[in-house]
Order: structure tokens, then C-alpha cells, then sequence
């Protein structure tokens, strides 16, 4: 494989910003997207040169691997501005080793991190200005890989296009989040392909998520696909459960994605003295806490939602609201990492990467 170097990257510059149109106060989640995007292709064997260009649409053979067989994975991080105008992300390493997890299960090529991380660097570099000062406003950042060989026999594609595309946003569930627990559909079964971040997972999510808005709830709590009766984790995002003061969150697993939000709001829950237990809850447990009152807190952890917590949940048709808690953990563990990921706290972690 060759690999090219951060510097081998060229840059195509676009003509004019279009910076000035976008109202940064009144976002929709991934609807805008910067001036450039970073793209390279994978052809004979190789990663090609990446080549940093204006936003633009591009051409496929409509018989080509994607459209037909879904192979296609992705990933998505944010860059923080701090106060003294630096560009940083969170943890990327972690996003670039869970790609490439991603791409080895849908028989994709790895991508080195010269093309993942230098090339996201220098992408955002260029696009500074699009990340804005100010806890929640942040720059998303949505790295891809899809099969462009042409073809329609059902067999890997030789030939693959890796991009990186980036998109200004604030929060991404915007109000209250009510979950339905899973008691039908499943996201992901063992030996199925659940732990990756691959685009079926979330077309497959589309239908079962569509009936449970028409109910009036945000998302759904998936459980185990054999017995229904494990929590695991939600749409895009993991989840904890506070039960008395304790906080559970289920372990990963081959049906789990391993989130970032979630392995690192562990590691803070512990330094701040928070007991936490990683195992599996029974969804006959939450109905039971929930009803004796020691259920406190149900919260969601992804980079898009940050830490966003659920002021109820459906199951077996009833409804169960959780208390509002003073000081909740989620607040806690929000406050923490989002200090960190702004650059008002001190980064004991070392999670941070300057751009
Ligand atoms: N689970 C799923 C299914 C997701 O899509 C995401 C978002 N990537 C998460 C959990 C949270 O992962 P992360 O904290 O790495 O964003």
C-alpha cells in the first residue's frame, strides 16, 4: 500500500467563502457543509493522492458497488475552537482505528492515518473559520469511504472513494428525548456487522425509529436481538443508567458501537469518584427501578448529541417518566468533558489534538 504523506496532500482552493451566508445561531443539524472537502481514491491496489477541493457533487456509474450492496462506512468527530482561536479535536486516533475496524469488516481497504488524520488536519486548517468560538458550537466532521467500482455482482469493489466533509453545528436533538425500549426489531445480532460503523446499520434503523416518532418518541432503546431483554445502546448514541449511585452502561459487544463519548465519560466518571459499573441492564430491572424510584437518570453519549439525557421511556405500552435530579451525573459528566473539549479545563487525559 503506499502511503502518502501529510504534505503530498495538493489543495485546490475555492474561488469564494460562502461563510457569509450561513446564520451560525440557527443550525439544522448537517445541512450546511465548509467551502472544501478532502477526497482520495483507492484504484490498483493503493491509496491514490488526497486531494483537498471545493465542495462539489461528483459522478458514478450507476452500477457501482455502493448503490447496489451498501458498502459503506463512516465516521463522525468535531473540532472545538478555544478562546485563544486554536483548532483542536477529541481524541481522533480513536476514530481512526474504530474506521478501520469498520472498513476490515465490510472487506474494505484500511486507510493510513496520513490520509485520515494529517488529511482531516489540513482540511480543517483551511477551514478554521468555520469552527466558531462557545460550548456547542462546533465543527462536525464526517470522514467516509464508499465502493465506486463498477458492477453489480455481489463481491467486494476493488475500487473505493475515501472523503472527509464538514458541516457547522450546535446540538443535535434539539427539546426532550422520550425512548421506546426495543421489544420487535433489532439494530444489530451477533456475528452481524452491529460494532461497525456501517451505513446499513442506520437505513436499518429508519423504519422501527419512523413508527416510534409517530408515537412521539425521539429514539429507540435497542435490546438484544436473541431475548429482548438486555439494554444496549440507542440510534447514535450509547446509554447509562443511574440507578441509585451507581451508573451503568452496557458493555461493548459484537451488536455495540464502541463509542468515544462513552469510553471517555467512563474514565471521568471514575476520576470523579462516580461508581461505575460496565454491565448489562435488564430491561426487567429498569421497569423495576423505575417504578421503586431508584431509577434517577437515563442518559445518552455520542459526539453529535454530546451528553443528552431521556425524560422517559415506553415499554410493554406504559410510560415511564424519570424524576428531575439536582446535580445530575449527566450534567457533571457534560460539564467535564465539554470543559475539556473547549479548553477550559486542563486536559489531565490527553485527549486533545491541536490542529
Ligand atoms: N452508537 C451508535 C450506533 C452511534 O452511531 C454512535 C455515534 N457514533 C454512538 C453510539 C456514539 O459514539 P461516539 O461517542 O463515538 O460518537
Amino acid at each position: 500500500m503506499s502511503i502518502n504523506t501529510a504534505n503530498e496532500i495538493d489543495i485546490v482552493k475555492a474561488s469564494s467563502s460562502k461563510i457569509d451566508t450561513v446564520d451560525f445561531e440557527n443550525l439544522v443539524f448537517g445541512n450546511i457543509f465548509s467551502d472544501h472537502m478532502l477526497t482520495c481514491d483507492f484504484r490498483n491496489g493503493a491509496w491514490e493522492k488526497p486531494v483537498i477541493k471545493p465542495y462539489e457533487p461528483f459522478l458514478l456509474d450507476p452500477s457501482a458497488k455502493v448503490f447496489h450492496y451498501g458498502q459503506a462506512i463512516f465516521e463522525g468527530m468535531k473540532a472545538y475552537k478555544h478562546e485563544d482561536e486554536s483548532v483542536w479535536l477529541f481524541r481522533p486516533d480513536q476514530n481512526w482505528d474504530r474506521f478501520n475496524k469498520s472498513a476490515e469488516r465490510l472487506a474494505m481497504p484500511e486507510i493510513p492515518s496520513s490520509i485520515f488524520i494529517d488529511g482531516m488536519k489540513q482540511l480543517i486548517d483551511l477551514e478554521r473559520n468555520w469552527v466558531k468560538k462557545g460550548k456547542g458550537n462546533t465543527l462536525y466532521i464526517r470522514p467516509f469511504m464508499i465502493a465506486i467500482g463498477s458492477g453489480v455482482v455481489a463481491a467486494p469493489s476493488t475500487q473505493y472513494r475515501f472523503m472527509i466533509i464538514l458541516s457547522p453545528a450546535k446540538s443535535y436533538y434539539q427539546g426532550e428525548v422520550k425512548v421506546i425500549i426495543a421489544d420487535h426489531y433489532s439494530r444489530a445480532a451477533n456475528g452481524g456487522i452491529g460494532a461497525a460503523k456501517a451505513a446499513g446499520n442506520y437505513s436499518a434503523q429508519f423504519y422501527p425509529t419512523k413508527l416510534a416518532n409517530e408515537k412521539g418518541f425521539q429514539q429507540i432503546i435497542w435490546t438484544d436481538d436473541a431475548t429482548h431483554t438486555k439494554l444496549e445502546e440507542a440510534g447514535t448514541m450509547n446509554v447509562f443508567f443511574r440507578i441509585n449511585d451507581t451508573l451503568y452502561t452496557a458493555p461493548t459487544s459484537e451488536r455495540i458501537l464502541d463509542g468515544v463519548t462513552r469510553k471517555s465519560l467512563i474514565e471521568i466518571a471514575k476520576k470523579q469518584g462516580i461508581d461505575v459499573d460496565v454491565r448489562s441492564v435488564l430491561v426487567s430491572e429498569l421497569v423495576d427501578a423505575a417504578k421503586n424510584g431508584s431509577l434517577k437518570e437515563v442518559f445518552g453519549a455520542g459526539t453529535a448529541a454530546v451528553v443528552n439525557p431521556i425524560v422517559g421511556f415506553s415499554y410493554d405500552d406504559t410510560y415511564y417518566e424519570l424524576p428531575k435530579v439536582e446535580n445530575s451525573f449527566a450534567s457533571q459528566l457534560k460539564e467535564k468533558l465539554t470543559n475539556l473539549q473547549y479548553g477550559l479545563e486542563t486536559d489531565d487525559f490527553g485527549w486533545m489534538v491541536k490542529v
